[in-house]
């Protein structure tokens, strides 16, 4: 049995050959640290599809946009940041 290379996010582990598609796609694009507002409504991760929405908790309201689509923080800092 082989182990392919994992990544945990969110205390989930991932395979990260299931992930390579979205993170090249990501990797295209510039992103900023940004917070959900209020009048924002939620999005998913594209990687991941952890859900970014308005929260006390930072972890779901603290994420990456490109101007289009969102990224959480644990997929820009472990993935996509060069
Ligand atoms: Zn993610």
């Amino acid at each position: 049995m082989t182990h392919s290379p994992t990544v945990t996010l969110h205390g989930k582990v991932w395979n990260l050959v299931d992930l390579d598609i979205a993170i090249l796609f990501c990797r295209q694009f510039d992103w900023e640290k940004k917070v959900l507002e209020d009048k924002e409504v939620s999005a998913y991760c594209e990687i991941c599809c952890w859900e970014l929405k308005q929260s006390e908790n930072i972890e779901h309201s603290t994420g990456y946009f490109n101007g289009q689509d969102w990224v959480c923080s644990e997929c820009y800092e472990n993935l996509i940041k060069k």
